[in-house]
């Protein structure tokens, strides 16, 4: 049965939940379904209502909880189940657009908060993941190495930059880094501060606990419109339930873009893959490490707690679900290749276990869009953490949401915001 839609602006969400991701997710795999939330089944009144059950949508709800809101989390699909399972969930301070590149867009001092509000956010992850235990959470080193003799240049400028502003980076000539991790490649900028994680038992167990608080948590819920008031905003789902609530955030990850009159990235593909575990011995200086390149697009790897590699990256703008589908095991050769011939001794273990992809996006200027969007006023919150760097991001954006529904100022709410 239809349902009148009340007096209000009403804001419809696009007709479909769109195709993210292809093969197998190693860490859906790996954890299965960790709990059972209720689908929404009548209606419900909160202070602030979540869509998105993903790692923002997680972040940010504990962050108001954690600050006394009463918070409702909406999930059309299975928690974790959207991009957040496809994560290979590298966490960097490392902004996919140099700070020197940040720099010149919007001046030294943004550039700077931007990157230290980065670092900052890795130990943020690193108390919520402490305070759950057992979602791997490990602090790494990064390192980044140029993929080209003419990115000398820019990343010598880039570490010195860093260095400045108290960035705990080394600079690695040629045979320092071929010592330090057996790369051939012109120089590397290693970092000290990095960290990796289980982005899909994090996102349940940090919701797992909500839920056992008493906040409401639902999947199998989606939202299909808005409808927002001077005062609060009612969410309508696909089973008829109205949520009243007197804010709503929209952490739909890259589906977000439904919710908006106009496209803020484009969406692209990213490919990765698994190993079996591999002795600790030749997996070597990676143990410890992530790694990560200047060519764009790039190659990134990380390793869990197992030992086991996870490689991404050979990026594409297929935004066509059938053809990434089609295109993983083809995607997985080349990383392998390309492995290979960085990390020769490591050749023998290279035997994907699970390969997959996943839609991804960034924006033009690698920052991402927390705060309000003139479309829906200001109760309507968006928490977009785009990049290749989303989960710090999403860490970041949590406070930033905070702020905003309280009506207090956030040091990042304009460097991330919609009129940057
Ligand atoms: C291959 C790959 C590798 C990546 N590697 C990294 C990495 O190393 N480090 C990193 O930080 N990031 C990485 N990312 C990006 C990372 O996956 C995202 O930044 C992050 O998962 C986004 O989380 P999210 O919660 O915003 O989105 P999602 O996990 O997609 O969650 C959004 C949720 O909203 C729900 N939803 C949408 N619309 C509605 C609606 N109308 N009603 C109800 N629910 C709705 C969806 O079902 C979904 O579950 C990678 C991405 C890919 C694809």
């Amino acid at each position: 049965m239809a349902i009148p839609l009340p007096a209000g602006i009403v804001h419809r969400i696009g007709p479909q939940p769109m195709d993210l991701k292809s093969g197998y997710p190693y860490w859906a795999i790996k954890n299965g379904l960790l709990r059972a939330f209720p689908p929404l089944e009548q209606d419900l009144r909160c202070d602030v209502a979540i869509i998105g059950a993903g790692v923002t949508g997680a972040l940010v709800a504990h962050d108001l909880v954690e600050h006394g809101h009463e918070v409702a989390v909406l999930d059309q699909r299975d928690v974790g189940w959207g991009s957040t399972c496809a994560s290979t969930a590298l966490l960097q301070y490392e902004i996919d657009t140099h700070m020197t590149d940040l720099a010149k867009a919007f001046g030294v001092a943004n550039a700077a908060l931007a990157y230290g509000s980065c670092v900052d956010a890795i130990d943020q992850i690193g108390d919520v993941a402490r305070s759950l235990r057992d979602v791997e959470f490990q602090p790494m080193q990064s390192l980044y190495f140029a993929s080209r003799p003419r990115h000398r240049k820019a990343l010598e400028r880039e570490c010195q930059l860093r260095a400045q502003y108290g960035i705990d980076v080394t600079w690695l000539d040629a045979p320092s880094l071929l010592e330090f991790s057996g790369i051939h490649a012109p120089c590397a900028i290693l970092s000290a501060k990095a960290a990796r994680v289980d982005p899909y038992r994090l996102t349940y167990r940090l919701l797992g606990r909500l839920a056992n608080q008493g906040a409401a948590i639902h999947d199998h819920t989606r939202v299909e419109a808005l409808d927002v008031h001077p005062r609060h905003v009612e969410l309508r789902t696909s089973n008829g339930a109205v949520i009243h609530c007197k804010h709503a955030v929209i952490a739909a990850g890259y589906e977000s873009e439904g919710f908006l009159a106009r496209p803020l990235a484009k969406n692209r593909s990213s490919y990765a893959f698994v190993t079996e575990p591999i002795p600790v011995e030749a997996l070597g200086v990676l143990e410890t490490t992530l790694v990560w390149e200047s060519a764009r697009p790039y190659i990134y790897l990380r390793t869990t707690g197992d030992h086991r590699l996870v490689a991404g990256g050979e990026d594409d703008d297929i935004d066509i679900p059938a053809r990434r589908d089609a295109r993983v095991a083809m995607k997985t050769g080349k990383l392998l290749r390309r492995l290979a011939a960085l990390f020769p001794r490591l050749a023998p273990h290279l035997q994907p276990s699970f390969c997959w992809a996943g839609t991804f996006a960034e924006t033009e200027d690698g920052l991402p869009y927390f705060g309000i969007n003139s479309r829906y006023g200001k109760r309507v919150i968006f928490a977009m953490g785009y990049g290749g760097n989303g989960t710090v991001y999403s860490m970041l954006g949590a406070a930033i949401v905070r702020a905003t529904i309280e009506a207090k100022p956030h040091p990042l709410a304009e460097l991330f915001g919609f009129n940057r």
